[in-house]
């Protein structure tokens, strides 16, 4: 199938709109020249809105673990402590890079089940630097309790990184009032931009705990802080121009739709795929409770019963939509459907058919119809 007809339905990277992709193709302008300096003022001052922050924002190259690794190396030393949090495949990334720059204590739940935030407080009661944890953890599809630990990590002094990348400009997310020291998206997802970005907000607090020198050279926040206050905001080193751009184009996008708008939708999308599910017999992945969501940016399936991954996902392929499968240990036992960014009704709805149609193949259902009538409802509604 040709590409230009195939259609992305993975929690990123998103399908990118033609405006920004027309913006990537801007001719080549000097980093250190003054139209940089708006464009990545501009960005800035939009991204404040879509993380809802008054923090620091910078922008850097890279996917959004450089967002992850920047936040971890500039905060933990080698004797340092950080609490992290997972449930899934990034908060275990997140256990993988404290180890790697200090101490990381690891509090893990299975794979796509709620925190339990007692067991979360006695880990802090021992005593950390920083507590981190994933927003939206999009290899099992749900949202996590960012809210109720960053009132822990208050209480307890600890520095709160949280990972927004699947969920900053796509589920709800307030920065400030949830008392988050630092946030962490990437271009690829809710920002609908290719990827190579990643965006960082740092709060005044966390600052004042950065270690004199970060472990990590490129992805030292403080380098990054200290060029974009300057009169004429900079990177430290050359940034992924092209991709500003396109980033640039996008916020625009986002702020003409308004982003709370555009949050609301992104909601909408997330449980009209939820309502087909339904009709359709396939059931939800993972586990929620009164503060752990499904998450509004990704939903995670668990693959019916007797058809394989390939049958499935390759099926959809070959009509030409592409969704993710499980990673790791659940590999071949999910399936999710990213709904971010530019993702339009029409898009979930090709999506949704073709979907019926492997299950009638499959002999799941015995015709196509009520997975499309559920999310269009939803739609309409
Ligand atoms: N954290 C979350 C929640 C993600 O969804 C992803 C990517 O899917 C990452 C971290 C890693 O981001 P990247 O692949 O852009 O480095």
């Amino acid at each position: 199938m040709d590409i230009e007809d195939t259609l992305l339905m993975i929690p990123g990277p998103v399908k990118v709109a033609p405006r920004v992709l027309r913006a990537l193709s801007k001719p080549m302008i000097s980093h250190r020249s003054g139209d940089f300096s708006v464009i990545y003022s501009d960005c800035c001052k939009l991204l404040k809105q879509f993380f809802e922050t008054k923090n620091e924002i910078v922008v850097m190259t890279g996917s959004g673990t450089v967002g992850m690794d920047a936040a971890v190396a500039g905060l933990i030393g080698h004797d340092d402590k950080i609490v992290t949090i997972s449930n899934g495949k990034f908060g275990e990334r997140f256990t993988e890079i404290g180890e790697r720059y200090g101490k990381a204590i690891p509090v893990k739940f299975e794979w796509g089940t709620p925190f339990d935030l007692d067991r979360v407080e006695a880990a802090l009661e021992g005593g950390a630097k920083a507590v981190a944890m994933v927003h939206n953890e999009t290899s099992v599809g749900l949202t996590n309790p960012a809210k109720e630990v960053g009132k822990l990590a208050r209480k307890h002094d600890a520095v709160f990184i949280v990972d927004g990348i699947s969920s900053i400009g796509g589920n709800e997310f307030f920065t400030d009032e949830w008392g988050i020291d630092i946030a962490i998206t990437g271009s690829q997802k809710a920002l609908a931009v290719p990827p190579g970005l990643a965006v960082v907000s740092t709060s005044p607090r966390a600052e004042e705990r950065f270690l004199p020198k970060s472990a990590s050279y490129y992805s030292d926040l403080k380098a990054h802080l200290k060029s974009v206050r300057k009169s004429q905001p900079q990177t430290p080193f050359t940034p992924a121009v092209s991709l500003f751009f396109a980033m640039q184009e996008s916020l625009h996008m986002a702020a003409e739709e308004g982003f709370a708008l555009r949050r609301a939708r992104t909601a909408k999308q997330a449980q009209s795929v939820r309502s087909a599910a339904k009709a359709l017999g396939i059931e939800l992945f993972p586990q929620v409770n009164e503060h752990t969501h499904y998450s509004n940016t990704v939903t995670a399936m668990k693959m019916p019963e007797g058809v394989t991954d390939d049958k499935l996902r390759g099926g959809m392929k070959k009509q030409g939509v592409i969704v993710s499968g499980g990673q790791d240990l659940i590999k071949g036992k999910i399936f999710r459907i990213g709904t971010m960014g530019m993702c339009s009704s029409s898009d979930i709805l090709r999506t949704i058919q073709t979907l019926e149609l492997i299950l009638v193949k499959e002999g799941k259902i015995a015709s196509c119809g009520a997975g499309v009538e559920a999310a269009s409802t939803v739609l309409e509604s």
